[in-house]
């Protein structure tokens, strides 16, 4: 699927500290390719355990760069889009940050440790399934400040808004209005843009302080599809 080969499911036996020591190695090769140097995000990446957000049968695979299949129609996008993603928007503490496409809850959790507590992460999800994988993953890793929203993303978080940072983890036909009037004054937002089974354009939206939006292709990418609204299917 999409050109990734999955690796085949098997009960874990990785033990914590291994998972450890590979998360670090993960986060020294992120930082030599020059993905990973914001120190906030860093620390972040050093703390977040990813195996705990991951299905028994694939957690061994966690620092692997491939993404991998979550409850519902969903997979955990692989590691080094985090950087990729969280690095271009800027993300930093204080900000008021706003995720559509839950997933396992790992972006969540890496972004609130980024954003602190004087910050606010909203995670939304639209599988039913998915969302209760994320939101689970998140309380039981004592992250139960983080928002997780069941619902379609493609229509942002009215209650909350507005967004300093928002993200889309799901290839969308074109940003979602919605997300783009959620954006607060100077602020981002990134996302695949483009047909899904395919390659897509990592699109960053930089709000100007007027209603002007500054548009840069960071990256191509590789995204399941968005759902919703303003996504591929209702
Ligand atoms: N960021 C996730 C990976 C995302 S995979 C992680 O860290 O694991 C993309 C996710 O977007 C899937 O879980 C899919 O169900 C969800 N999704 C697709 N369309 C959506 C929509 N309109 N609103 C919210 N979630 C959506």
């Amino acid at each position: 699927m999409y050109g990734w080969v999955i690796p085949p499911p098997k009960p874990p036996t990785k033990t914590p500290a291994e998972f450890a020591r590979e998360r670090q190695r993960k986060v020294k090769e992120l930082e030599a390719r020059g993905l990973l140097s914001s120190p906030r995000l860093k620390a972040a990446m050093l703390k977040v355990p990813r195996e705990a957000f991951i299905p028994d049968l694939y957690r061994d695979y966690a620092y692997l760069e491939v993404p991998l299949p979550l409850p519902g129609e969903a997979t955990i996008s692989c590691p080094h889009s985090y950087p990729l993603f969280y690095e271009a928007l800027g993300l930093d503490a204080g900000h008021r940050f706003l995720e559509v496409g839950a997933g396992s809850g790992y972006g969540a959790a890496l972004a609130w440790e980024v954003v602190g507590p004087v910050g606010l992460v909203v995670t939304m999800e639209i599988d039913p399934e998915t969302f209760a994988f994320a939101r689970d993953n998140l309380k039981a890793l004592g992250y139960e400040q983080v928002e997780v929203v069941l619902g379609d993303g493609s229509l942002g978080y009215p209650p909350r808004a507005p967004f300093d940072r928002i993200c889309f983890t799901a290839a969308a036909p074109a940003v979602p209005p919605p997300l783009l009037t959620q954006l607060a004054p100077g602020g981002r937002l990134i996302g695949p843009v483009g047909q899904p089974h395919w390659v897509q354009d990592l699109v960053l939206m930089i709000r100007q302080d007027t209603d002007k939006f500054q548009r840069v292709v960071v990256e191509t990418v590789a995204y399941i599809p968005l759902r919703g609204q303003y996504g591929f299917s209702d």
